[in-house]
């Protein structure tokens, strides 16, 4: 019997129907920030990677789906960012006018150790916003990234954002951190030793406990949470934060958030949440200013973001086995009961508040468990109507009492 290999998965029409919407909501909530689809091929040569990822990171150095074909080195895509960055390239995108706003989604390759959340053959989704240095743009992508998951109807997560600064402020910090590492080289790993030499600022990301402890130590803190970025770079992220901040999307600063890949800088961000076990990071990006010009091209600051769509597909499918379909909001228990009893009977599960407190409330209660809230308060009782609120789009509809269930679409 042959079968699926190691770290890939057939997904089955039972589960399809998630993956249709996260592909349809991508679609709705990118072009209605004028992003634009693109899609391009799934293998490239290994030279964009080993260029556009950097020879330095696990991706290239382990993780690559390589061969040969009629003398050429191929490898399987796994990321899209500089297979976009190459598309950008060759159709001369930089002579559009600018930003260039685009997106994707599709299969990439790693080859990983499978375990929960981690496959060799995966699913992302993502955006790259291309000609814009301001970090208006920053704020603009993580903003993206942060409606596209609210519409998916996924609230609790964690935003993390660092800056690395430009290559020449980092060059010491890069310096510091070697130095006050040194001492502890025979502690760390073997992937940190490694990194030592090639990207030493991605040992601060390693997640061997030994070695985040050994980060721990005074000394090593105190580099690490010391002001190492120059004035402009702190100006950027000072304006990212701001903007975050007028947004409404909530941020927690991570000094050790340094990024797998290797051409970030400036911004760079983390998306995580716990209800996905040890690896629980959904989305994860950054500012990627110099790649245009290392593949080739015009000198194009750069800044985007992939989402891993099978963690997402998990958190999705947690939600909808934790939620009720319907919460009623009402302060009039007699005809709770009668509609609990309707909604029931037809089929879906709906909860209402015992205690009958307050609208505000109650709302608050739906909103939390529930994805609608069916709102019957003194005005739907006189005019023989009910409020329906998706809780997810927070669009509501005031529908007759008498076909009000067909609005309840789960
Ligand atoms: P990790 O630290 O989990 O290895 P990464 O830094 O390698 O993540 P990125 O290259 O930034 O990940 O990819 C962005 C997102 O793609 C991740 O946040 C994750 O959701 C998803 N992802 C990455 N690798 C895999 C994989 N092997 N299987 C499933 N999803 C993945
Ligand atoms: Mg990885």
């Amino acid at each position: 019997m042959i079968q699926a290999q190691k770290g890939t998965k057939d997904i089955l029409p039972a589960e399809i129907s998630n993956w249709q919407k996260m592909e349809k909501i991508a679609n709705e909530v990118f072009s209605k920030a004028n992003f634009h689809e693109i899609r391009t091929p799934i293998f490239e040569a290994t030279e964009l990677f080993a260029r556009g990822v950097g020879d330095s990171t696990d991706i290239v150095n382990k993780e690559m789906y390589t061969f040969e074909k009629s003398e050429r080195s191929l490898t399987l895509r796994p990321e899209n960012t500089a297979g976009v960055v190459r598309a950008y390239i060759e159709h001369g995108f930089s002579r559009l006018p600018q930003p260039v706003k685009l997106w994707y989604k599709g299969p990439m390759f790693r080859y990983e150790r499978p375990q929960a959340g981690r496959q060799r053959q995966f699913h992302q989704v993502g955006v790259e916003m291309f000609g814009a240095a301001e970090p208006s743009a920053d704020a603009e992508v993580i903003n993206l990234a942060v409606k596209y998951l609210n519409e998916l109807g996924l609230n609790d997560l964690d935003i993390e954002i660092n800056s690395l600064g430009c290559p020449e402020c980092r060059k010491n910090y890069r310096e510091a951190i070697k130095a006050v590492l040194k001492p502890y080289l025979s502690e760390l790993c073997e992937d940190c030793n490694f990194r030592y030499e090639k990207n030493p600022l991605r040992i601060l990301d390693c997640k061997v406990e030994s070695c985040k402890k050994i980060f721990e130590k005074e000394e090593i803190q105190k580099v690490i949470l010391g002001d190492f970025i120059c004035p402009e770079c702190k100006e950027h992220f000072e304006k990212v934060k701001e903007y975050l901040s007028a947004l409404g999307i909530p941020y927690k600063e991570n000094r050790l958030l340094v990024r797998g890949l290797d051409y970030y800088n400036r911004t760079v961000f983390e998306i995580k949440s716990n209800n996905l076990g040890s690896q629980n990071a959904v989305c994860g990006g950054g500012r990627y200013d110099s790649l245009v010009e290392t593949l080739g091209g015009p000198n194009t600051p750069a800044v985007g973001w992939a989402m891993g769509m099978e963690r997402l597909n998990s958190l999705i499918s947690k939600q909808q086995e934790q939620r009720l379909d319907v919460f009623v909001i009402s302060e009039n228990m007699p005809e709770t009961f009668k509609i609990i009893e309707e909604i029931r009977q037809a089929g879906f599960s709906a909860e209402f508040d015992y205690a009958n407190r307050k609208f505000k409330k109650q709302l608050d209660k739906a909103a939390k468990t529930a994805k609608y809230a069916l709102i019957l308060m003194d005005d739907e009782i006189k005019s023989n109507t009910v409020t329906i609120k998706n809780l997810d789009t927070s669009e509501q509809v005031n529908v007759s009492r008498n076909n009000y269930l067909d609005s309840i679409k789960i």
